[in-house]
């Protein structure tokens, strides 16, 4: 990976490419930061641009034999550990290197990743992953082994707060006396998941937060959003890329809700049965599955709430922009102190019920037929 696939940054780039000009390369360093601020994503940029035979002044050449195989994760100096566990496949004292590629497909194919991405991408059944006794036994013995191609060796220990007490101790001798020609690049969020006598022998590199403005460029880049919604999310996200884009599907998906939305509450304020039908036929049908249903019914919960919120507090419907928000203004008066706590309750109900897969068919008429009522409870004005 070279420097330039990472988004932001560029100061800490800098940094990092002038230890290396400056021949001041730490033979242990902490890489201290959110997966989403890309702190793995520096530690394989750095890896590469030590390694890269023809550096350029900001970044490696992407080119050369060692870059060509630093970008598939396959180069044989660089060495992987991370937080693992047993599953059906691996069963006996798992080591990283039993999921190496598992790991180069997740990091290939979506860089920005979070730990729960990556138990889920292993399949260890909602266990925790730990970097345990067997892992740091297998470094040594690798490590214990000459540099093949690259003048380094390049050990790069992600989620370095999941070693447990047992490997941080058997580590804790490699980073006080590193291997000859050994790089150790530990990466974690938090300090304090460190054993003390580990963060005090390295060296602390601190990513900062994602600058704001290359957040929106990505956000823009990607088609994840358009530039007003970008700014929307980049100002909240703080710094964090991997919030920011889930945040950019979850309206990107919203915005296909809302016409369902619209289109279901029309048909059941007018109580119109072919328009209620048809729209049931298109929420069952197999285009979506029983974990967007169950998100549509709660997108329905939160506008139900922001109408009641807008009936009785006025307040700004801060979540909603455009055509939404004109719609939940407009939907806003049907929904009030007499039929709300109704509303609230079946739609709750029905995302039970779909978690536990009712038949669609029969639960969305249903709703409808009951929404078809409720829409008509005239309000009281006291
Ligand atoms: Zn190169």
């Amino acid at each position: 990976m070279q420097f330039k696939k990472i988004i932001g940054q560029e100061s800490l780039k800098q940094r990092l490419i002038e230890t290396v000009e400056n021949g001041r390369i730490g033979h242990a360093q902490l890489f201290l930061g959110k997966n989403g601020y890309g702190a793995l994503l520096l530690a394989i940029a750095y890896a590469q641009y030590i390694s890269c035979q023809h550096k350029k002044d900001s970044d490696s050449c992407g080119e050369c034999v060692s870059c060509i195989k630093f970008e598939k994760l396959i180069h044989p100096d660089l060495h992987f550990s991370f937080p693992i566990n047993k599953n059906e496949n691996v069963t006996n004292n798992p080591v990283s290197d039993d999921f190496l590629s598992e790991w180069r497909n997740l990091i290939l194919e979506s860089p920005y990743f979070e730990t729960s991405h990556w138990y889920k991408s292993i399949d260890i059944d909602n266990k925790q992953g730990i970097i345990s006794v067997h892992e740091a036994k297998n470094i040594l013995k690798k490590l214990s082994l000459k540099a093949y191609e690259s003048e380094y060796k390049f050990l790069i220990i992600w989620n370095a707060g999941t070693m447990n007490l047992q490997t941080s101790n058997k580590l804790l001798k490699l980073i006080e006396e590193p291997t000859d020609k050994t790089l150790l690049f530990l990466i974690a969020d938090d300090e304090e998941q460190l054993l003390k006598t580990i963060t005090s022998r390295t060296q602390i590199i601190r990513i900062p937060p994602i600058e704001q403005t290359s957040i929106v460029k990505y956000l823009i880049q990607n088609n994840f959003s358009d530039q007003q919604t970008a700014e929307k999310i980049a100002a909240t996200a703080l710094g964090d890329v991997i919030y920011a884009e889930e945040k950019a599907k979850q309206k990107e998906e919203n915005l296909v809700f809302f016409e369902f939305f619209k289109t279901w509450m029309r048909a059941c304020y007018k109580a119109d049965i072919r328009a209620m039908n048809k729209w049931v036929e298109d929420i069952s049908s197999s285009k979506y599955g029983r974990e967007e249903r169950k998100r549509f019914v709660l997108y329905a919960i939160d506008t139900m709430r922001e109408g009641i919120i807008l009936n009785y507090a006025g307040e700004q419907l801060e979540e909603y922009l455009g055509e939404e928000k004109k719609f939940v203004k407009n939907f806003a008066p049907f929904v009030h102190a007499r039929n709300v706590l109704e509303m609230n309750e079946i739609l709750n109900e029905a995302h039970i019920h779909i978690s536990r897969n009712a038949n669609p068919k029969i639960l969305f008429m249903d709703l409808s037929m009951k929404f078809a009522n409720l829409l008509h409870v005239k309000n009281v004005h006291l």
